[in-house]
């Protein structure tokens, strides 16, 4: 590469633009976790958490790396009252040959949670800023994530990963309804057990009962106020044997939207021939833009497309969806997300009954879920050099 000659001045450190990780403190946990394999410690809260400060009049403060522990927070303050809450779910891998660890598109979780807290009102940072934070406290965590350096790892063994959470809270103490003048941001990470990759049973939603999300709401910010009155309806599902819910909207078209808290995605053959990849549109604010939505486009885009195989992001009802399974041209459908990666989806629970989705296309040949899957866990766990994996010193 040709090294850039490019003068620019010298960026000035702006407290009201961004915390700097050139300010980053750290205090080390004094009494850190004993243990001989990360794996064993399961949904185990890591050593330390990331933390800053801000205050509309002074901006950011430095952020500090320090001792996990519970937060003091004054009972009136913002985010208890009116849910202003935004986060980001990511994970680090390691690959279990090199011990090399790589956080997978970490820039696309720094925008998608500057517009979050921008929907609520919270206060924005520096994408760069946020990334080198986050790849900082990875390398301060990265013990808690196993090699066969030094623990024994077995061939069948999957690289390890360790759950990564930002957040910010409005924490201003004020009960009046109104834009907090306080926020804190973390990042916190866990131990989290592996999906088991059991392909999934949707049960698509009734619209006129419960939708997820609507045009001009909020649907795509990754605000908690998203999830908590998710919860009844996916526990009802729960009873009868679904994993998720298929969220569609408008009681009329019954689009679909999500699976639960992931994008969805189906592959059908038109009546002319045409294998189709579908998702729904980022367009009208009711999806949220996954990372690994984005990426399984791109992927799809570049590498299966051709004449006969069409990627498309377009409004689709259920309907659609049963009719191509009635008349033999559902191909397969899959569910995915940083949490559940690319699950296939087994069955779709439809007024009442449940139709089977093809697990494999064509019986012998890998099926597109499992085909990106392996493309994209190459990629975030460096198997295969890519511009979309970003390695922790
Ligand atoms: C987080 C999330 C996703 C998946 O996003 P990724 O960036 O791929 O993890 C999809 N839908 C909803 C509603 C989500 O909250």
């Amino acid at each position: 590469m040709t090294p850039s000659i490019t003068q620019t001045s010298a960026p000035v450190a702006d407290s009201h633009v961004s915390f700097y990780a050139d300010d980053l403190t750290i205090s080390f946990n004094q009494n850190p976790t004993q243990f001989t394999d990360p794996r064993t410690l399961m949904m185990k809260m890591t050593d330390h958490m990331l933390q800053a400060n801000w205050n509309v009049k002074t901006g950011w403060s430095a952020p500090a790396i320090i001792p996990y522990a519970p937060l003091p927070l004054d009972p009136a303050c913002s985010v208890l009252h009116y849910g202003t809450e935004c986060f980001e779910g990511l994970k680090a891998w390691r690959n279990k040959k090199t011990g090399k660890v790589h956080i997978f598109r970490p820039d696309l979780n720094a925008r998608r949670m500057n517009k979050s807290c921008d929907r609520i009102a919270l206060p924005s940072f520096s994408d760069e800023e946020f990334v080198k934070l986050l790849l900082k406290f990875v390398q301060i965590e990265k013990r808690f994530l196993a090699w066969e350096g030094e623990v024994e790892m077995a061939d069948e063994d999957d690289h390890d990963f360790l759950y990564l959470r930002p957040i910010m809270i409005g924490t201003t103490p004020q009960l009046g309804v109104a834009t907090p003048s306080d926020a804190m941001f973390l990042i916190i990470a866990s131990r989290i057990p592996a999906y088991n990759s059991k392909p999934l049973r949707l049960l698509a939603s009734s619209p006129e009962q419960a939708v997820r999300a609507w045009p001009g709401g909020f649907g795509a910010a990754k605000v908690g106020g998203n999830y908590g009155p998710t919860m009844r309806p996916m526990s009802a599902a729960a009873k009868h044997g679904y994993d998720q819910i298929l969220w569609l909207f408008d009681p009329e078209r019954r689009l679909v939207t999500e699976a639960g808290a992931a994008n969805f995605f189906v592959v059908w053959s038109t009546p002319a021939g045409k294998t189709e990849i579908v998702t729904a549109p980022l367009s009208n604010g009711t999806i949220l833009d996954g990372v690994t939505r984005r990426s399984v486009l791109e992927l799809a885009r570049e590498r299966l497309a051709c004449e006969s195989l069409e990627v498309i992001e377009r409004d689709f009802g259920i309907d659609e969806v049963v009719k191509a399974h009635e008349e033999g041209r559902l191909i397969e459908a899959f569910a995915c997300g940083t949490a559940f990666f690319v699950a296939p989806v087994a069955e779709l629970g439809v007024d009442g009954r449940d139709i089977k989705v093809p697990l494999e296309s064509n019986g012998k040949s890998k099926s597109y879920a499992q085909t990106i899957k392996k493309w994209l866990t190459e990629i975030f766990t460096g198997e295969v050099e890519h511009r979309w994996a970003a390695e922790i010193e």
